[in-house]
């Protein structure tokens, strides 16, 4: 689940609130509301949260996360601005 920043925009029917945290809600498979189901790509794209920003597609930080199939802690959100070699 994607939480939302101070800053990011989107549409509000795309918002839900998580453990007391706007967050990016998700279909009953997981997947973002975002994403097209048919096209797999955001719809948002230009708007996308600052958390999708952040990560590389495939990025070893972003691999460990999936892995886990949990959220962001917040340190790890700092190791984003970190070279790679000390985000892992
Ligand atoms: S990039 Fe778009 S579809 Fe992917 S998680 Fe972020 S908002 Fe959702």
């Amino acid at each position: 689940m994607v939480e939302l920043r101070a800053g990011d925009v989107v549409p509000d029917h795309f918002i839900v609130e998580h453990a007391g945290a706007r967050c990016m809600d998700q279909r009953g498979n997981g997947a973002c509301v975002a994403l097209d189901p048919a096209t797999f790509l955001c719809t948002i794209y230009a708007d996308r949260p600052q958390t999708c920003r952040d990560f590389n597609r495939g990025e070893s930080l972003c691999r460990q996360i999936l892995a886990t199939g949990r959220n962001l802690t917040t340190l790890e959100r700092s190791q984003l601005d970190q070279p790679a070699a000390s985000a892992s």
